[in-house]
């Protein structure tokens, strides 16, 4: 797959529902996934696991509302994968990775076992970063740690915002397509209007094949057409890391003098890994003494 931006980039549909008593976000993501896929080498397991995750904080990055802030997801189990982390900002950019992309336990009949690999036995902490003091920080009980769930728990009771939510993630040799469906029900939503979108829930659940046949717009016709939807934005949404070698070398400098002293004199340079992109950078020792220096206050 051509990493050429523009004809790969997914995309994101912010959609009002039922003259404006719900609201949802359809999201196709199948090219960001695939980034992340090669990116960190992820497991078919793997592979679904994070993709869920980085298409649900996609649509966490796009409710918020300042350009520099952002949302971490972290899903944490118990299980075999171990840490599965998102971060997004509401421009759409996603990034991410798991701490044991290699693990792949057996299927249970046709599926991947993304619960198994995840696991049941922990939490899911979503984190946004809003330039307040502190950041806001919502934690839930994984239900089923098949993380579509997990996060339409996280939504309804730590947002207080009932809602339904629908992950998925084709993945044969590479990612055939991956998708989301986020829908959440607005105060004072009648019980007509909450029947009606209960009743649909059924569709709502094979959304990777949705969108591997009809893409964002068939998508939007096939699953919300009976609800009145109203496309009130569209966003593109991507894989992209932000990192730079000035950022990694502010990190070296606020580490302090005791720290880069060490690395100069017993490791004679240093080497540090981005766990969201793997871009490993190279510091030598004169370059090290140089941010030393700054670190003493100099220049
Ligand atoms: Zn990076």
């Amino acid at each position: 797959m051509a990493d050429n931006g523009i004809i790969n980039m997914d995309g994101l549909m912010r959609i009002s529902l039922l003259g404006g008593q719900a609201r949802a976000f359809l999201v196709e993501s199948t090219h960001m996934v695939e980034k992340a896929r090669q990116i960190h080498h992820l497991s078919r397991t793997a592979t679904a696991a994070l993709g869920r995750t980085l298409t649900a904080a996609s649509v966490l990055g796009c409710m918020l509302k300042g350009a520099d802030e952002s949302v971490t997801c972290r899903i944490d189990g118990g299980g075999p994968l171990g840490l599965l982390l998102a971060v997004a900002k509401n421009d759409g950019s996603v990034k991410g990775f798991a701490a044991h992309p290699e693990v792949d336990p057996p299927r249970r009949g046709e599926k991947l076992d993304v619960g198994a690999a995840v696991g049941r036995n922990g939490l899911l902490t979503v984190i946004k970063d809003m330039h307040m003091r502190d950041p806001y920080v919502g934690q839930v009980e994984l239900m089923s740690g098949e993380i579509g769930e997990d996060f339409a728990m996280y939504f309804t009771s730590s947002e207080q915002t009932p809602s339904l939510v629908s992950l998925g993630v084709l993945v044969g040799d590479t990612v055939e397509a991956a998708g989301g469906l986020v829908i959440q029900m607005m105060p004072g939503a009648s019980d007509v209007a909450i029947k009606s979108i209960e009743l649909s829930a059924g569709m709502f659940m094979d959304i990777s094949k949705t969108i591997q046949t009809d893409h964002l717009d068939g998508a939007l016709f096939q699953l919300l057409s009976h609800l009145e939807p109203e496309v009130l934005s569209r966003q593109t949404i991507q894989y992209k890391c932000d990192c730079s070698r000035e950022r990694v070398e502010r990190a070296l400098i606020s580490l302090g003098e005791k720290e880069l002293r060490e690395m100069i004199d017993e490791q004679h340079g240093a080497e540090v890994d981005c766990h969201f992109c793997n871009t490993r950078r190279r510091f030598t020792e004169a370059e090290l003494e140089a941010l030393l220096r700054q670190a003493k206050g100099g220049v």
